[in-house]
């Protein structure tokens, strides 16, 4: 069976990420160009690529003859790299990416002492989301000399160690000369997907949502809204009917939207049916004009019967950040403190209400946030007037 997986690429462009994607995919440009006229397709990531497995040794190729041994080799996953920049900013596209994230590259360069306090950030910042499987490219290795290589890879490891990801694979590599890259690929097609569960009901995050018509088109060649994200569970297919949540603000609350999926496009072309692990563009029956502008970027897509919550009050079992060495909070979380909750695909502030040991009860200041009971809360605190992130916390009411 073929898998899909989506894949956080996370460092700097001054560590070398945007060379090593290049090295990763092959990306097509002339495709892509095909896909901005089709309009359909949503580019969450920015790159993608397909892993083959060689029906004889097993070893995974970019290609449909083994590199190894030279057989034949059989479609085994498709992978699409979400980008998260290596800045302040990083954190709210990363962390409206992270439940549908299943793995991620870390990217160190060798040229600079580990750990660089964005490195630590980036690596934090994977703990709070959760991400398991990871694996850490060592770039730059080209720059300096064998003996300084050595030393970073040593400090690399570690900083793996104390910061609790002991069992990390490090690879360093040369993107440019294309060296180490398939032993990198390798370790991608060693993280161990959990079987989505197909009977789950599908919850869908919209991580951008637009209109696809020119201006001017004729109303009869009018196309729907556009809803942009992946599944986090269960599947979609062509045809189904869909509730979107929160959906739009009326007198006394938030009213939910209905519609159907008209046809769904994924990085890999036309797809009638869709699960967790592809980046994948709806067309639906929505009015194009509520879709414009990521107007529901934010929303969760739902099957009629799977209702999610959307509560005035957030009550979380808090767990902070651990292996904290500078503690940069002084404080725990107070009565009265705004925080930042991200949850799913949507990020709101709130007012802490009341806190009991490690149980949480924020009110939403002036949104919503749809969510399930069991999801995960992403807390962020200020911090010297900057959202920081602080830790995440077990949703149970
Ligand atoms: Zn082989």
């Amino acid at each position: 069976m073929v898998e899909n997986i989506i894949i956080d690429v996370v460092g700097s462009f001054a560590d070398g990420k945007t060379t090593l994607v290049r090295a990763l995919t092959n990306e097509s440009t002339l495709r892509h160009s095909e896909e901005k006229k089709r309009g359909i397709t949503i580019r969450l990531g920015y790159a993608h690529f397909v892993l083959y497995k060689c029906k004889k040794c097993g070893y995974l190729s970019r290609k449909q003859q083994c590199e190894t041994c030279g057989s034949a080799s059989e479609l085994f996953r498709k992978v699409s790299i979400i980008d998260s920049p290596g800045h302040k900013t990083l954190m709210t596209i990363m962390l409206s990416g992270a439940a549908l994230v299943s793995g991620a590259i870390l990217v160190i360069a060798a040229n600079q002492k580990c750990p660089q306090p964005q490195t630590e950030e980036h690596l934090n910042a994977l703990r709070i989301i959760g991400i398991k499987n990871l694996v850490v490219a060592q770039t730059k290795v080209d720059i300096v000399s064998p003996q300084r290589a050595k030393e970073n890879y040593q400090e690399i490891k570690k900083f793996l160690s104390d910061s609790g990801f002991d069992n990390v694979p490090i690879i360093p590599v040369f993107s440019t000369a294309n060296v180490n890259i398939v032993e990198l690929i390798q370790e991608i097609g060693k993280f161990p997907l959990e079987n989505s569960v197909a009977k789950k009901a599908p919850v869908m995050l919209a991580v951008r949502s637009f209109d696809a018509n020119r201006p001017g088109t004729a109303i009869k060649e009018l196309v729907g809204g556009i809803l942009g994200g992946a599944l986090k569970e269960g599947e979609l297919s062509s045809g189904d009917e869909i509730e979107i949540y929160p959906g739009i603000q009326v007198k006394n609350g938030w009213q939910p939207l209905k519609s159907k999926v008209i046809d769904m496009h994924s990085e890999f072309g036309k797809e009638s049916k869709v699960s967790k692990g592809l980046t994948v563009g709806l067309q639906t029956a929505l009015d194009p004009a509520l879709t414009r502008r990521d107007n529901l970027a934010g929303s969760l897509i739902v099957s009629v019967k799977n209702r999610p919550q959307l509560k005035p009050r957030i009550s979380f079992e808090y767990s902070p950040l651990e292996k904290q060495e500078k503690n940069l909070f002084k404080r725990s979380i107070q009565k009265n403190e705004v925080v930042l909750l991200n949850i799913l695909a949507g990020k709101a502030l709130a007012t802490v209400t009341a806190v009991s040991g490690n149980k949480v009860v924020a009110a939403l200041s002036n949104s919503v946030l749809p969510y399930y009971v069991g999801d995960n809360a992403i807390i962020s605190r200020k911090l010297d007037n900057v959202w920081t992130l602080a830790g995440s916390g077990k949703i149970y009411d």
